[in-house]
């Protein structure tokens, strides 16, 4: 049972139930449901089977009986109903930004649209400008927000279409007939956002394993199969292309189809200079076939370094892999402890001590906690005394677990608001009794690119800011990042000694890795935060650390790569120059 696709169910359906125009309340019994599904203390399954459901507060009759229908029958039939009467693409409306359930109900009851094609029709024929509590603007900022839409149409965070690509290999490899099988493409190279998955399975049947492939539970249709390829499109809309090789051909194929195509431009124009011919079939000298056992030998023979994915973007790693300068990636396991999260104190799910010990239980050494600060009321940001008593728990918790010899330690932080002035949150007063400060801003985000760049950088001037969060803004898929100078930014950062985030929540990962790049080169420490709202994303900062690296981090570059005496040293004598 798991109980995240329970808390999405609800979700979906608050958001279904908003998107028909229903009862305010019963929209929140639903959101709350899913809020207390996700942040259960006990466990679900035993509860139902205790029939003890009805005792958690804010499960009422119908959520209960609804719970039980889920674990009876794996499905709740009102759900259903509500999803297969709502038009489907209203759905996708709710991606434009600024445009929510209630506005959406409202075109669709007054001007009866239903699809984002007639969202634009109206758009052009100034239809929703007249609308009460519309405007003019609203109209102007919702005619963007279809443009943006339309760009991002069937395009998949990297998460969830790893998640499904994954999922497809391990069901190939088990396929008797299939030796080797790897994702490739623009997911193996780990960029933030994908519009399809690719994988290469090697085997001698190749009629058998794309009818194999085409028969899994997961796959809608195909969309075309001919040669060696067969394509299809998966139930969550994700396209996949399946590339068929002989086990030779296999390092080849690998390399080739994950790119990326200038990368393999290089590749070959190398190979060519040294005498050599390289194509998705093979190495050739002459007539003569080179075999490589792997991608890294295929590497060795053209003289280079073995490149890993993330890098072969042609930003000088050819180069770099043949004068053996390739960078030591910064890996997983070398990230010690994460900053930037929240507690139920603000905005998150779980209470700090849990936080803590799923930390723990996770293997970090230290936990940075940032909950919102006490502008950021649509968080529930701290005020000054919530923030002094979060201080204390947390100075009562360090205490317990240096007297009973535990190697951990949180550290005391916020994640301020940026106001529009470039102020942060608190008074200097306030925010000197804490170890760090990360900065954010998450209002006013339409101000022009240079009253923007001037307010974080005025943020970046104040000598209590430890960590800029989230440096764009951006949601992917989402909501496009705001207008700043990021070059300016990052000279700031460096002048000033501010750490930059990389945020790992997936709709984030922000600052982009192209910048991640830059940011090194001038020197500029990057701290890969999971900016999580309960136990589980405390992971993301490892998980999706693969993106970070396409800006070539090391771990000398990562902040939260550092022993917890080292980070403690660096904020305490980031402070003392404060
Ligand atoms: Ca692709
Ligand atoms: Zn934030």
């Amino acid at each position: 049972m798991d109980r995240h696709e329970l808390a999405r169910i609800f979700n979906e359906t608050g958001l279904l139930l908003e998107l028909k125009g229903e009862n305010p309340f019963k929209v929140r019994a639903y959101y709350n449901a899913a809020r207390t599904v996700e942040n259960l203390g006990e466990d679900l399954e035993k509860l139902v089977r205790e029939e003890r459901l009805h005792e958690v507060p804010g499960f009422g009759a119908a959520i209960v009986k609804k719970i039980h229908e889920w674990v009876q029958t794996g499905k709740i039939e009102f759900y259903e109903n509500l999803k297969n009467t709502t038009p489907p693409g209203l759905l996708e409306l709710l991606r434009i930004p600024g445009l929510g359930p209630k506005r959406i109900n409202q075109l669709f009851t007054t001007l009866n649209i239903t699809t984002l094609e007639e969202l634009e029709e109206a758009c052009a024929k100034d239809q929703l400008a007249a609308l009460p509590g519309f405007g003019v603007r609203t109209q102007e900022k919702i005619c963007a927000g279809i443009k943006f839409v339309k760009e991002h149409r069937g395009r998949f965070l990297w998460m969830e279409a790893s998640a499904s690509a994954l999922e497809l290999r391990d069901e190939l490899a088990r396929h008797p007939a299939v030796s080797r099988v790897e994702v490739a493409g623009s997911l193996r190279r780990c960029l933030p956002v994908v519009k399809d998955a690719d994988l290469v399975a090697a085997t001698g049947d190749p009629r058998g394993v794309m009818a194999f492939f085409a028969g899994l539970p997961q796959v809608e249709r195909v969309t075309g199969s001919g040669g060696n390829k067969i394509t299809a499109l998966l139930r969550n809309g994700l396209a996949v292309d399946l590339q068929i090789v002989g086990e030779e051909e296999f390092p080849f194929a690998l390399l080739y189809f994950t790119g990326s195509k200038e990368h393999n431009l290089d590749l070959s124009r190398r190979a060519e200079e040294l005498g050599y011919k390289v194509s998705e079939y093979g190495l050739f000298r002459g007539e003569e076939r080179v075999f490589c056992k792997d991608e890294e030998e295929v590497y060795r023979r053209l003289g280079l370094l073995g490149i890993p994915p993330e890098l072969r973007e042609n930003r000088g790693e050819i180069e770099a892999a043949a004068g053996q300068q390739l960078p030591d990636l910064v890996g997983a396991g070398e990230i010690r402890g994460v900053f930037h999260v929240h507690s139920n104190y603000s905005d998150g799910g779980t209470p700090l001590a849990q936080m803590a010990e799923a930390a723990r239980a996770a293997g970090y050494q230290y936990l940075g906690m940032a909950d919102h600060s006490r502008s950021a009321f649509y968080a529930g940001g701290l005020s000054e005394e919530e923030l002094a008593a979060q201080g204390r728990e947390i100075d009562g918790l360090n205490r317990e677990y240096e007297k009973s010899g535990v190697d951990f330690r949180i550290f005391k932080g916020i994640e301020a608001e940026i106001l529009p002035s470039g102020e942060l949150d608190y008074t200097p007063e306030v925010l000197k009794e804490l170890d760090f400060v990360i900065g954010s801003v998450h209002s006013h985000f339409n101000l022009d690119r240079e009253t923007m760049t001037k307010r974080i950088l005025k943020a970046m001037e104040n000598p209590y800011l430890t960590i800029l969060g989230h440096p764009t803004g951006r949601l992917l898929l989402e909501r496009p990042a705001y207008e700043v100078d990021i070059e300016a930014v990052l000279a700031k950062a460096a002048e000033k000694g501010v750490i930059i985030e990389f945020n790992a929540n997936p709709y984030r990962l922000d600052l982009d890795w192209t910048w991640i790049r830059r940011a090194k080169e001038m020197g500029v420490l990057i701290a890969v935060n999971p900016d999580a709202h309960s136990p589980r994303e405390l992971e993301l900062a490892r998980s999706h650390l693969p993106v970070a690296r396409k800006g070539w981090l090391e771990k000398k570059d990562v902040f939260n790569t550092r022993t917890t005496v080292e980070v403690a040293e660096y904020l305490a004598a980031r402070k003392q120059r404060s």
